[in-house]
């Protein structure tokens, strides 16, 4: 037998069960033995006692009373029956799972899981897992803990173990290699990986279970930073980047006309982006800044240190209203220079146009949204691709960008600060600037959290304020599920702020579905303060500048993620004024009024987006889906920071060894396809 040989060889798998196995991704022996369960269950259970109300536990008791099955409606139905656990006698109900009937039988231990109802003293039954022989406490330790996987329709629980013990019955364990080096297995004091493997589906006791998935974990985590190695180091000196000279004379010129002085912050980004432009590897970095914290004219300078190489450069953004602004701003500081911008919005005409310009050389700059990956646009010589709130590109998008130059440097910028744990998994490939101070003289925003009971107060000081010239954001409730939803909502909040201000502000409406042109008309009013209040979908969301905007405030804010408030109330503070940001929320759940309190509390976009992290989970964040970051199997990457940590640093290390310590190790590398084998 091979590792790599189809499981249909092994006894009891027929063809058709092939094809469940198939979807459940396991076609190999090797597959196989690595599908770990996702849980266990401890069946020797809990006391009902102690339980709390609400808590979903397994509870092992006897059955007592026969099990009654109550039909309502055409597939609704309910299970009843009464069990004992000790002197307690509790009631059972299982839901539209009429087919348990026959597992319960007056007198037979069962492990039950389900969630506990402390008023009615009743569990609410989700799944019987097994019937418990004998009495009370006299399974065997093995019995207490049992593995449970993913499974699906065709293939059961029971067969699925069945099949593994098959394949450890037939030696193929011993066919799984170590794949850590021992240096590791050393260090940490990792288990050996057939002993783990092992130990994942069969456990002996909790004890031996934990160090197997503590060894699980790490080899998931460090074979995962090791590719990432191998590929930075793979393109680092397998690919030649473009030597881009630029001249340092006119940087510092332009550097000096600005109407401000870069923060020391800003100064070392730009320094560390000019470094790799000059050098000949390929630059693939990321610029990570709060939000305000003025990565745009380091960007800036990025593109005009390109232009005075002879080469153009890209800058592409995830809205039409930020590419409108990055076009301005462009043209403002580089009068002498040809700036473009592309949009999906413009006339064949004028389309057809930039595109020549862009392909003849005659461009020196361009700013788009998504139009600039589209087919038809090609560039004489491109030589620094930038994206501005990259997280909201995927990996492929910027990729295509990048392919329509020969092989340009690429800068990514973003705002939403990707809590550590993640740049290190995802960007670990990448170099990172970061941008850690805000421009001087800048007021911390007072961010404020009130009920809708108490919004009319709001209004009467938002008055007083838009007397005192201030600026207002209003942000309609989100609707995600929904655009008309989405845009009723604004349309009804205008219509009754204007009903409430009257001739006191002067109030403007902007939402997705407006065309570009008059989302840009209002935009440029509310900029040049032709507008007092300013009610908004979240379209303004990412990188709007408005730096006279004293006064954000979003309703219904409990409905948003803590990044994109952050986001949100980045619009604000951008000036010498003192800001505000006021979250107009009624949560319902304990979670809702945690999140509030903690944009009350903190102002550090770093901190709240570990906070995201810790409450919605990775996979919810930013469209993490489409960032590169793969979904691990065993690992977490909230809970298992730590292991990460410790995993990247090692191979890190195993790269950097110059004392050949890993050198037969890393020769099983391959460094093409950065696999392992
Ligand atoms: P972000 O990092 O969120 O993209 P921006 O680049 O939009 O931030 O900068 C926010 C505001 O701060 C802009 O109005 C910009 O002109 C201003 N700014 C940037 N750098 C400085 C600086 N060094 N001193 C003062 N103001 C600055
Ligand atoms: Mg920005």
């Amino acid at each position: 037998m091979k590792l790599s040989d189809s499981i249909q060889y092994l006894k009891g798998v027929g063809p058709k069960s092939f094809e469940n196995y198939k979807t459940l991704g396991i076609s190999t022996v090797e597959d196989l033995l690595l599908y770990f369960p996702f849980r266990y269950e401890d069946v020797a259970g809990r006391k009902v006692l102690e339980l709390l109300d609400g808590e979903k536990a397994t509870v092992v008791a006897e059955v007592v009373t026969p099990a009654n099955l109550g039909y309502f409606g055409a597939r609704r139905s309910r299970l009843t029956f009464k069990a004992k656990q000790g002197e307690v006698i509790f009631g059972v109900s299982f839901f539209n799972q009429p087919y348990l009937k026959d597992k319960v039988e007056v007198g037979q231990m069962l492990a039950l899981y389900g969630k506990w109802d402390l008023k009615r003293q009743q569990l609410l039954g989700m799944k019987i897992l097994s019937t418990v022989e004998g009495e009370e406490g006299e399974a065997g330790p093995d019995a207490d803990f049992q593995p449970i996987y993913h499974v699906m329709q065709g293939v059961k629980q029971s067969s699925l173990v069945k099949l593994i013990q098959t394949a450890f019955d037939d030696g193929a364990l011993e066919l799984l290699p170590e794949n850590l080096p021992p240096q590791l297995l050393e260090k940490y004091r990792l288990m050996p990986r057939q002993q783990a493997v092992k130990a994942m589906h069969f456990p002996a006791d909790t004890k031996e279970h934990k160090q197997a998935l503590r060894r699980v974990k790490f080899e998931e985590l460090f074979m995962f930073q090791l590719r990432l190695q191998a590929l930075k180091h793979h393109e680092k000196s397998g690919r030649k980047g473009l030597l881009i000279k630029y001249d340092k004379e006119k940087v510092a010129t332009k550097q000096a006309e600005l109407p401000f002085e870069l923060t020391s912050a800003q100064q070392f980004a730009l320094q560390e982006i000019l470094a790799d432009m000059t050098a000949t590897t390929h630059m693939n970095r990321l610029l990570q800044g709060d939000v305000g914290s003025g990565k745009t004219v380091v960007a800036e300078l990025s593109m005009y240190a390109t232009y005075t190489a002879g080469l153009q450069s890209a800058l592409m953004v995830p809205t039409e209203i930020l590419a409108r602004q990055h076009f301005a701003n462009l043209t403002k500081l580089f009068p002498e220079l040809n700036v473009s911008l592309l949009t999906s919005g413009l006339k064949v005409v004028e389309r057809r146009e930039i595109l020549s310009d862009l392909k003849s050389g005659h461009t020196d700059m361009v700013v788009g949204t998504h139009a600039l990956i589209q087919e038809g646009v090609d560039f004489h010589n491109l030589g620094l691709v930038i994206t501005d709130e990259q997280h909201r590109f995927g990996v492929n998008q910027r990729k295509i960008l990048r392919e329509k130059g020969q092989n340009p440097d690429v800068l990514m910028m973003t705002a939403t600060p990707i809590p550590r744990t993640l740049a290190i998994t995802a960007f670990g490939d990448m170099d990172v600037s970061i941008i850690n101070e805000l421009p001087a003289g800048r007021q911390p925003i007072t961010t404020r959290w009130v009920k809708h009971q108490q919004f009319d107060k709001v209004l009467k000081w938002v008055k007083d304020e838009i007397t005192q010239k201030a600026q207002v954001y209003v942000i309609s409730p989100l609707i995600e599920e929904s655009e008309v939803l989405d845009l009723k909502n604004a349309v009804a909040l205008y219509e009754e702020l204007s009903d409430y201000f009257k001739a006191d502000a002067r109030i403007g409406l902007l939402h997705g579905q407006m065309k570009n042109d008059e989302k840009e008309e209002r935009m440029q009013l509310f900029k040049a303060g032709t507008l007092d209040l300013l009610v908004s979908t979240t379209v303004i969301e990412v990188g709007v500048d408005v730096p006279n905007a004293t006064i954000m405030i979003i309703m219904d804010a409990d409905r948003f993620g803590l990044s994109q408030l952050h986001q949100l109330r980045g619009r604000v503070g951008r000036g010498q004024k003192k800001s505000y940001c006021i979250l107009v929320a009624n949560p319902k759940s304990e979670s809702g009024k945690q999140r509030m309190q903690i944009m009350v509390d903190t102002m550090d976009g770093f901190k709240l987006a570990e906070e995201d992290l810790k409450m919605r989970g990775s996979g919810e964040i930013f469209g993490l889906r489409q960032s590169g970051i793969p979904e691990f199997a065993v690992a977490d990457l909230v809970n298992d920071y730590n292991i990460l940590e410790v995993a990247r640093q090692e191979a890190v290390e195993i790269f950097a060894d110059k004392n050949d310590r890993f050198t037969d190790y890393l020769e099983k590398f391959d460094f093409e396809t950065a696999e392992f084998d």
